[in-house]
C-alpha cells in the first residue's frame, strides 16, 4: 500500500469510529461497507482533503455529496439483507450507491443530471462495481422493469412520498426518503409497505437534504408546454 492510500485508509477508520460509532450506528455489514469504500475517490478533486469531514460536499450541477453519519444512518434503517435488490433515486457521486453494491445483491440507481449519471458511471466502472446499474432520468417514476424492490433509497427532498416509488415496493419492503414543505429542510421517513394496499411510516427526525425534482417531486405542478 502506497503511503498516500495508508493515509486515506486511516481517515477512513477514524470516520466509521468517531462519526458512525459513536453516533450509535450498529449494522456491522454497514460499518464495515463504510470502512472500504474510497469516499476520497467520489469527492470533487478540490475538496478531498475534505473527504473524511463530518459533513456534506459540494458535487457538480449544485448538488452534494451526503455526510458520512447520513448515508450510514439512512442505509441502516432500511434493514438490508444481502439478497435485496435496491432502488436508489439521486445517484449524485454515486458514493451510497458504491456502499450499496458491498450491502446487497444488485443496485439500480437512477440520477436527474447526465453529467453526474458520467460523474458516478466512470467510478463505478473505476472501482468493479459490476452490480450497481445507473441511468438518467425521473427517479420519482420508479425503475418499473427492475420493480418491485426490497428496499428504496431517495437522497432528494421532496414535498410528498412519490406513489409510484411506494407502489414498487415488495409486501414488508422499506422506502427510505426525505419530505418537507419546504425544498431544503426535511424530515427523514421509512415507510413500512405492509400490505398490498397499506404503507405506514415512521419519522426519523429532521434533515436537510438538497430538492427532489421530478413528476413525483417538486416540478408536480408545473404546467407542461405552454
Ligand atoms: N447519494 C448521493 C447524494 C446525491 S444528492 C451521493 O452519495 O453522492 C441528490 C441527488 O439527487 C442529486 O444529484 C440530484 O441531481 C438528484 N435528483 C434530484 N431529483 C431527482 C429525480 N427526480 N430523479 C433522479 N435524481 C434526482
Amino acid at each position: 500500500m502506497s503511503s498516500d492510500e495508508q493515509d486515506w485508509t486511516e481517515q477512513r477508520g477514524r470516520m466509521v469510529k468517531d462519526q458512525l460509532k459513536r453516533r450509535h450506528i450498529q449494522d456491522q455489514a454497514v460499518l464495515q461497507a463504510m470502512a472500504t469504500v474510497p469516499r476520497e475517490r467520489f469527492v470533487p478533486r478540490r475538496y478531498q482533503n475534505a473527504a473524511y469531514a463530518d459533513s456534506p460536499l459540494p458535487l457538480p450541477a449544485g448538488q452534494t455529496i451526503s455526510q458520512p453519519y447520513i448515508v450510514a444512518y439512512m442505509l441502516q434503517s432500511l434493514q438490508l439483507e444481502p439478497h435485496f435488490k435496491v432502488l436508489e433515486v439521486g445517484t449524485g457521486s454515486g458514493y451510497a450507491a458504491a456502499i450499496l453494491s458491498y450491502l446487497v445483491r444488485q443496485v439500480f440507481t437512477i440520477e436527474w443530471h447526465a453529467q453526474l449519471v458520467a460523474y458516478a458511471e466512470r467510478r463505478f466502472l473505476d472501482l468493479q462495481l459490476h452490480n450497481v446499474h445507473v441511468r438518467q432520468g425521473d427517479g420519482t417514476l420508479g425503475w418499473p422493469e427492475e420493480a418491485p424492490f426490497e428496499a428504496i433509497l431517495v437522497s432528494a427532498g421532496g414535498p410528498e412520498v412519490p406513489p409510484n416509488l411506494r407502489q414498487q415496493l415488495t409486501i414488508g419492503g422499506r422506502l427510505v426518503i426525505p419530505v418537507g414543505v419546504e425544498s431544503h429542510q426535511q424530515e427523514l421517513f421509512c415507510v413500512i409497505r405492509d400490505t398490498e394496499t397499506r404503507w405506514s411510516r415512521r419519522n426519523l427526525g429532521p434533515v436537510a437534504f438538497v430538492p427532489l425534482r421530478g413528476e413525483q417531486g417538486w416540478d408536480r405542478n408545473k404546467v407542461h408546454g405552454h
